[in-house]
């Protein structure tokens, strides 16, 4: 469908309604994000489910807002107990824009979040999508979503056959998604609406396995009727990451409890401002950062992969254990952690679970990691 630039007779008009219906019947309920209008936690939760499964988020959503119950709390916090909270959860930047947003709001705009999506696109680290979902949840605006699982859905429901790589098709199916949006809609509606949108993406219409018999949408569904709904979106150009190798020394204290040297990553790059082991691109950078005699000692470990974004991470981890405190000028820039208070410091997650491993090797299972 292709060149239909939304116009409300080309789309099915039973769309939404059938939606909302649906979502009232079936779709998913009982979330603790759900059914609350208050945009703090409604925005803590969409910016939580960026990436990041409902079974991750929920204890991780909890846990924040114990610690920080509303918007004048995370912006009055310290940046690194922000990352230590969001450690693990991974896509750091998420985390960053989450305070500077908060205190964007309190500074801004004495503590109240916008109440409409331009507004709240304003703010750091909200973009077009996650500002419609706060619009639509908290304050009933009549405006739409559009996520990779709406993407998903609305190109199959029509099949569209606009190249999503490209910036046309893109604002073309924004149009669409626009013109979709119920009639009239009460705030009650404008949320089982938005809601069957997320719901239908990630339950129903799947990537790989679309269960279209289960679909309120089977009856008007073009890909679906076309009999290859997997072939949309269609998007020409796909992501290629850069596989590199890092290794990382793993020093390690003993004694009465285990330390470990974490240093903080740069400012911007990956894993930017996170506490760290000492990264090296080539294994004799890492072996020369050390004194001879403590190069000599370290161990290899085995290696695991990461998935980034961008890049695809071959991680090398050299163990030196030690049982004296060695002269600190003759170390790499950095600091000696508490085993006990590693919950305290923004870890990367692949780093987080390799020191997991190393103090309870027994309780880890070989993994490839993904995503911080
Ligand atoms: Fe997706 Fe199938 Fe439903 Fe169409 S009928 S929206 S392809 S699940």
């Amino acid at each position: 469908m292709s060149g239909v630039v939304g116009r409300r007779a080309d789309l099915p008009s039973t769309f939404a309604p059938l939606l909302i219906d649906w979502q009232r019947r079936a779709g998913r309920s009982g979330l603790p994000w759900q059914g609350i209008r208050d945009p703090y936690r409604v925005w803590l939760s969409e910016v939580m489910l960026q990436q990041t499964q409902v079974s991750t988020v929920l204890s991780y959503y909890a846990r924040f807002l114990d610690r920080f119950p509303d918007v004048h709390a995370l912006a009055a916090a310290e940046a690194d107990e922000v990352m230590a909270l969001w450690s693990g959860l991974g896509y750091y930047s998420r985390a960053r824009n989450l305070h500077r947003c908060a205190q964007a709001v309190v500074n801004s705009h004495g503590g109240e979040f916008p109440s409409t999506a331009a507004g709240l696109e304003t703010l750091p680290g909200i973009g077009a999508s996650t500002a419609a979902a706060i619009a639509s949840f908290c304050f009933g605006e009549r405006v739409s979503i559009v996520d990779g699982n709406v993407r998903r859905v609305l190109t199959r429901l029509l099949a569209f056959e606009g190249d999503l790589a490209q910036a046309t098709p893109q604002r073309e199916l924004w149009d669409i998604a626009q013109a979709l949006l119920p009639i009239n809609p009460s705030a009650d509606d404008m949320t089982a609406y938005t809601q069957g949108l997320m719901d239908l993406g990630a339950t129903v219409c799947t990537r790989s396995r679309p269960a279209c018999g289960q679909c309120p949408m089977q009856g008007i569904c073009r890909a679906r009727q076309s009999g290859d709904p997997q072939r949309f979106p269609v998007k020409t150009r796909t992501l290629k990451r850069r596989h590199e190798s890092w290794w990382l020394l793993l020093l390690r204290l003993g004694g009465e409890r285990d330390r470990f040297w974490l240093q903080r990553r740069p400012a911007s790059g990956i894993w930017a401002s996170l506490f760290c082991l000492p990264v090296y691109g080539h294994e004799d950078d890492a072996r020369s950062a050390l004194p001879p005699a403590s190069a000599d000692a370290l161990v290899p470990l085995d290696a695991v992969s990461h998935s980034l974004t961008h890049r695809e991470l071959r991680l090398h981890p050299l163990l030196l254990e030690l049982d004296v405190e060695p002269e600190p000028a003759v170390w790499p820039d950095g600091q000696w952690v508490d085993a006990a208070l590693l919950d305290q410091y923004g870890l990367p997650a692949p780093v987080k679970l390799l020191l997991q491993r190393l103090m309870e090797p027994d309780l880890f299972a070989p993994a490839k990691t993904r995503g911080s």
